[in-house]
């Protein structure tokens, strides 16, 4: 029982002085971060001389313990998908399938304005289709598993992204918005439903589809899939069941309220569905998630909507100390920046998290490993403390002695024979402290031979004293 309270006390006496050495880290991470916030953007590149700023960045990356990540399409280009707004790739192969429609950009395939014009719409089908089955081949890319780490080392705050591909959740990452409707603000457990989502989508997920008119969700199909490639808009399934039910009930048909299936994203000029969900969302992290560093990556901040969501985390994040990085390969206009973010890393996300991984490898470990890395210190801790009390508490007797004798002394060696005849007393030590028998037998070998062998010489080998040296 002894045992069990000293290691309790042990125990919470270095919790107690791991709370105060967390302390003392934490004041010391502010007053780095606090040096590392700028009034510039600040530009850097991975393999120029700024290793310096990028190492105490790094180092204030590793100790953040609440982060909050934005990203765009730059993290997926890696998994294939392409940049909409580029002027290759699926926007181009759409384009050529219809060389009648005038389209100007890959941005006008995104626009709630293409819903004006029954082409467009046919050729919005197409592409949203052909988008949909390339984002099906997409592997998550390393910045996508970057991202999952954090969570798994309860590091990540949440991720919002622009991103319509969802490929977070093919790494278990919990998605936001897929199915909610405004109603759900009604839903006293908002908090703590909010809390559970990793990822939240700002501009929508392609991989449901949604009604234009009862804004109900449908998986993907491969018969509504087929009718999308041919440039149709499907039926909602929702709406034609109401329809049906009014008609058995005898009530007024309506015109119109069939609505259409298109993908379940927010086009250009139009309002997010859970547009209201995401706002409360965003306030309960910028105020309750104390949020302590800010990763941008893969965008170039062109949406109004975001660049919002980026001052005013930013503002939080600098308040609490810490510091916003962009990951990008291409400018987001410095001045308008000044302030809110603090460096640009020039560089694709994918190579940058590489060489976090060479830089900073702690931070790479898995929470299993943490843990239990954790618990072997503190093992090892209390395994010397114990040790410690051990030694302590063993008087200075026999073993002292056993080793000075191996200097020879003459008079400490007649001190210790005389012990050593003594059977009474060994034998009542012995009884008294196991730990001092044991302690007997420690003595490295080489040492003990000297000691016998000067023992021989002097007490012509007697029985009594072999006996209790063989213990
Ligand atoms: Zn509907």
């Amino acid at each position: 029982m002894e045992h069990l309270r000293l290691t309790t006390e042990l125990r919470s006496s270095s919790f107690d002085e791991e709370d105060l050495s967390i302390n003392k880290e934490r004041k010391r991470e502010i007053s780095l971060s606090s040096n590392l916030q700028t009034e510039k953007l600040t530009h850097l590149r991975l393999l120029d001389g700024s290793d310096t700023m990028l190492n105490q960045i790094n180092k204030l990356l590793n100790k953040s313990r609440k982060i909050i990540v934005l990203t765009g399409a730059g993290i997926s280009c890696n998994a294939g998908i392409p940049d909409f707004r580029s002027s290759k790739g699926l926007y181009e192969s759409v384009k050529k399938e219809f060389p009648e429609v005038s389209i100007g950009s890959g941005k006008e395939m995104f626009d709630i304005s293409l819903f004006r014009d029954e082409v467009k719409i046919s050729v919005f089908a197409t592409f949203m289709e052909k988008l949909y089955a390339n984002v099906k081949l997409a592997q998550p890319t390393k910045t996508h598993k970057f991202i999952a780490h954090l969570k798994d080392r309860n590091k990540l705050l949440r991720c919002y992204t622009q991103n319509i591909d969802g490929l977070e959740e093919n790494l278990g990452l919990e998605v936001s918005m897929k199915n909610e409707t405004s109603k759900d603000k009604l839903n006293s457990k908002f908090n703590s439903t909010w809390k559970n989502f990793d990822v939240v989508q700002l501009h929508g997920d392609l991989n449901t589809l949604a009604c234009t008119r009862c804004f109900h969700t449908f998986p993907w199909n491969r018969f509504w899939a087929r009718s999308l490639r041919r440039g149709e808009l499907p039926t909602c399934p929702e709406c034609e069941r109401k329809d049906l039910k009014r008609l058995q009930l005898g009530k007024r048909q309506i015109d119109n309220n069939i609505g259409f299936l298109r993908p379940n994203i927010v086009l250009y000029g139009e309002n997010h569905p859970s547009g209201d969900l995401i706002s409360q969302g965003l306030s309960l992290d910028i105020l309750r998630g104390r949020p302590d560093f800010f990763i941008i990556m893969g965008t170039s901040l062109k949406v109004d909507g975001v660049k919002k969501v980026v001052r005013q985390m930013s503002k939080q994040v600098h308040e609490r100390g810490g510091i916003v990085i962009l990951i990008n390969k291409t400018s987001v206009g410095d001045s308008s920046w000044n302030g809110v973010i603090d460096y640009q890393i020039w560089s694709d996300c994918d190579t940058w998290v590489t060489y976090l991984e060479d830089m900073i490898p702690d931070f790479f470990k898995t929470q299993k490993q943490i843990e239990k890395l954790r618990q072997l210190k503190r093992e090892n801790s209390e395994l010397k403390k114990k040790k410690l009390s051990s030694t302590i508490h063993t008087p200075p007797t026999t073993p002292t002695k056993i080793h000075e004798l191996t200097s020879s002394n003459e008079i400490k060696i007649e001190e210790h024979k005389n012990e050593l005849m003594s059977p009474e007393q060994s034998s009542d030590d012995e009884k008294k402290s196991p730990k001092k028998r044991s302690r007997k037998v420690i003595p490295k070998e080489g040492k003990i031979v000297k000691v016998k062998r000067n023992l021989k010489q002097k007490l012509n080998s007697s029985p009594k004293l072999l006996k209790a040296e063989a213990i």
